[in-house]
């Protein structure tokens, strides 16, 4: 409740604005409201989903382009217009967004700008239907929304929308899934999101809003030509999320309208806008690199209790996994994989039994690691397959996993840092999420109720771990041990049939080894197998039921732990005893 208050506050003085400022303020208002109505689509793509789309300004242009043509050309309603403008938008949007699958940050950046730079030279050179340099009107409105208010309340009621619907996409499984592609895209696979599938919903979305913005942007402008559509005006955009802080959405609209209000406060300054934004955004980069969201972000800034204890509660288990009995082991044979020249794995056969405890232990650079991103889908074997039952795991498709019920941890915990830690672990719960991007936007029935059976999951999950207590911290507070316990509960708030950890008790206290191998040992009991990559031996013999040792990509031993310490080679040359 308390976190709608500035949206009150911000709606309140728009809705009183009339009553205090001339139709001056009108204009600016509805300007202010139609950038961002595209700011918040927007907003999803670069605020949360971590991508440099820099060239927006070009969704602006077809918007508006397509709107105007249609209503002058053919003389439709225009409010039919915005929304063809929409559509038009949101295929645009999926059209220069798909690059980002492929190219990297700036790479990225450059194409959207190219396609804002082509599409001006279209509507330049295309004189039949755009007017070329002398342009076209936007679509007019009829009463009541003529008027400089009335056009100011129609963007002011489609920009609270707009804000509505992106603040619970943010909230839900689709923007968790945003910033753990933006900071965590491996991780984020390993929970099963598909990063092709998530960026295509979301360029359609803010590909939609940024058109029906053009529309309304044509309306406001009351004529549109390609001059209209600047370098500028894209920089703006893309700034004010900047400003406004990633991965919030109070944060861009105060930069928004802070972008938008600048100028007739400081007119003079016009000239030097380019300059200022520039200044700007080094000054932010520099002074405040959370934007104005971290500024107002009180709740991270109360210290944290100093002494804190992990203490898992392994009984809570079996509530949480509770799958029915797993029947099916995974099977590598004869894997191999090379580096070049270097075999990392070197035709292995691993049986990984359902329910029990499997060590994997080896010498750095024996190929524990490489071992578990084959099962796991991150590469893909040479020879040989890796297996599922019967099954074959299908190649370089980590995505696939976590529905298939394999989770894993990573050798250096890859967490959210600036999502709270109950964000990150219901990452994990993502696989049991089906309520859809529209279902989630308008917090429909079916998405309340499966968002509350996924809190409750990674609650569970986070109990077990014993972290239920840091729930609502920033994971970037929080000491590397209680990472490794995050990992854990994410992958756990999936409900696996396996689980795959990479040298999980490297960093921890002895006190706390002996309750992570109690946690793993439970987690057996509770029928999810575990394949444990560790080099704390003394860990590997108390809990693991069956051990192999690797070395040099080959299986040098294996057999019970009691088979292991009796090895003569394994123990000469690695246990040293
Ligand atoms: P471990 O986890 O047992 O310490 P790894 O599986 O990480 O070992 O590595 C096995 C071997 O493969 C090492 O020689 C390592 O240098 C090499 N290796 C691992 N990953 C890569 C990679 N992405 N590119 C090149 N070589 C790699
Ligand atoms: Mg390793």
């Amino acid at each position: 409740m308390k976190a709608l208050l500035p949206y009150a506050a911000l709606l309140a003085a728009a809705l009183v604005l009339p009553f205090f400022a001339n139709d001056y303020w009108a204009v600016i208002g509805a300007r202010a409201a139609v950038y961002w109505i595209l700011v918040a689509g927007l907003n999803l793509v670069v605020g949360y989903g971590g991508q440099l789309a820099i060239g927006w300004v070009a969704l602006l242009t077809l918007g508006a382009y397509t709107a105007s043509i249609l209503v002058a050309r053919f003389d439709l309603n225009p409010f039919i217009a915005y929304a063809a403008g929409g559509v038009v938008g949101a295929l645009s949007g999926v059209i220069v967004g798909l690059p980002a699958l492929r190219l990297r940050t700036f790479y990225f950046a450059m194409t959207t700008l190219g396609f804002a730079t082509i599409l001006t030279q279209v509507a330049l050179s295309w004189q039949s239907v755009t007017g070329g340099g002398i342009g076209l009107p936007g679509p007019t409105l009829s009463p009541p929304f003529d008027s400089a208010w009335g056009l100011y309340f129609l963007a002011l009621g489609l920009a609270a929308i707009v804000t509505w619907m992106t603040a619970n996409i943010a909230a839900s499984r689709f923007g968790r899934s945003l910033i753990a592609i933006r900071d965590a895209e491996v991780a984020a696979e390993a929970s099963g999101i598909s990063k092709a599938r998530l960026l295509t919903i979301v360029f359609l979305f803010s590909g939609f809003t940024a058109g029906v913005a053009g529309g309304l942007f044509a309306t406001l402008q009351s004529y549109i030509t390609p001059d209209a559509f600047t370098f500028d005006l894209s920089v703006t955009f893309f700034i004010a999320i900047l400003v406004g802080g990633r991965g919030s959405i109070l944060g861009p609209l105060l930069g928004n309208i802070l972008l938008t209000l600048l100028p007739e406060f400081a007119a003079p300054l016009v000239a030097w806008s380019t300059f200022l934004y520039a200044a700007l955004l080094l000054a932010i980069v520099l002074l405040m690199p959370g934007g104005i969201a971290a500024l107002l972000d009180f709740r991270n800034r109360k210290p944290l209790e100093s002494h804190r204890s992990i203490v898992p509660q392994p009984d809570r288990l079996r509530a949480l996994l509770d799958h029915g009995p797993v029947r099916e082991d995974i099977v590598l044979r004869n894997v191999v994989l090379a580096f070049g020249g270097v075999r990392a794995i070197d035709g292995l056969d691993i049986t990984i039994r359902a329910g029990q405890v499997h060590g994997l232990i080896g010498p750095n650079g024996s190929g524990k690691t490489t071992t578990l991103n084959v099962i796991s889908g991150y590469y893909a074997p040479q020879e040989g397959e890796a297996f599922l039952g019967s099954r074959v795991l299908p190649h370089g498709a980590p995505q696939t996993r976590a529905a298939l019920g394999i989770a894993r941890t990573f050798q250096t915990p890859r967490v959210i840092g600036e999502a709270s830690v109950l964000q990150n672990v219901m990452v994990g719960a993502t696989v049991d999420g089906t309520a859809s991007f529209m279902e989630a936007a308008l917090t429909l029935p079916r998405y309340r109720s499966e968002e509350r059976t996924l809190t409750d999951r990674a609650m569970q999950a986070l109990s077990v771990v014993g972290l239920a207590s840091l729930a609502a911290v920033r994971a970037d507070r929080l000491q590397h041990s209680e990472l490794r316990f995050v990992e854990i509960a994410r992958a756990l708030a999936g409900r696996p049939a396996f689980l795959l950890l990479d040298e999980p008790a490297a960093g921890l206290s002895t006190d706390e080894i002996n309750r992570l191998g109690s946690l793993i040992k439970a987690i057996a009991a509770a029928g999810t197998g575990v394949l444990l990559v560790e080099h704390h031996a003394d860990l590997i013999f108390d809990i693991c039921d069956h051990v192999t040792v690797l070395n040099l990509g080959r299986e040098l031993a294996a057999g019970t732990p009691a088979d292991i310490r009796a090895h003569k080679e394994v123990v000469s040359a690695y246990l040293g005893a």
